[in-house]
């Protein structure tokens, strides 16, 4: 597995790359691009797939990593459930909104007036953005990992033959 410093820098490095091809394919919409880059950032730093481990993403939640206990605990690293295209994601953002949900009900209750549901309605197209960011920083993440392992293989293979 590269490290988690490789995983970070080979994604801050993909993410022009990526802008500048979203923008070249027609998606010139800032605010796409803006929230697009804010869900790969947050992708990266905070919702990485090595979050099943004590790893940098794991660490940058500070105090709050003590909300990815349970997930650390049940999930293997590198496991299917963390390390799968969109499902690991799904699984981490779906496992985040459950255990922020009685913060988010209080929130809806007493700050919102019970308007929550209807602002993530009607912010749909933003959130997914959001999401499609972060999926884009796992996948590149997953295919560094998958890409690190075949190169060892191919080094144990080579220093065995020997
Ligand atoms: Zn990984």
């Amino acid at each position: 597995m590269p490290s988690g410093k490789t995983h970070t820098k080979l994604n801050l490095i993909a993410l022009p790359v990526l802008v500048f091809l979203l923008v070249s394919y027609g998606f010139t919409s800032w605010g796409f691009l803006l929230w697009f880059s804010g869900g790969f950032v947050a992708g990266t730093y905070l919702l990485s797939p090595d979050l099943d481990t004590h790893s940098s993403p794991y660490r940058s939640w500070g105090p709050l990593r003590i909300l990815w206990y349970p997930y650390q605990a049940v999930m293997p690293h590198r496991s299917v459930l963390t390390h799968t295209f969109i499902i690991g994601d799904l699984i981490r953002v779906l496992y985040l909104l459950l255990v922020l949900s009685p913060f988010l009900y209080i929130l809806n209750k007493n700050v919102l007036d019970g308007q929550l549901p209807m602002m993530m309605e009607q912010h749909k197209p933003e959130l997914l953005t959001i999401l499609l960011g972060i999926i884009t920083a796992s996948a590149l993440h997953i295919m560094a990992d998958v890409l690190n392992t075949k190169r060892k293989r191919l080094f144990h293979r080579k220093r065995r033959r020997r």
